[in-house]
């Protein structure tokens, strides 16, 4: 019997997001949505450069969906989403 394994985070020395992010976080508090648009369009860019984007979507697949908020793997995520969003509530 195998037991189950947690995700798998990318590896942090070949991810092209390393320094940058404040470009993928969730909005701010005052945050304009226009400037989120603009914010995350600049992440989505970087992620489509990254060489780990698949084990990072890989990853967020398997994270709770509480904890996805912002883009990752190219994909943005919460209220300026182009993506079915989450729950952010989930319940444990
Ligand atoms: S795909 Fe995007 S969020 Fe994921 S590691 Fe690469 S740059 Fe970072």
């Amino acid at each position: 019997m195998t037991e189950p394994t947690s995700p798998r985070i990318p590896d942090p020395s070949r991810a092209a997001c390393v320094g940058q992010w404040q470009l993928f976080d969730p909005p701010g508090e005052d945050e304009l949505r226009k400037h989120v648009q603009e914010r995350w369009n600049r992440a989505v860019a970087v992620c489509a450069g990254c060489p780990v984007i698949d084990q990072c979507r890989e990853y967020v697949d398997e994270l709770p969906g509480r904890l996805v908020y912002g883009v990752f793997a190219g994909t943005r995520y919460g209220h300026t989403t182009n993506k079915a969003p989450r729950p952010l509530e989930a319940s444990a």
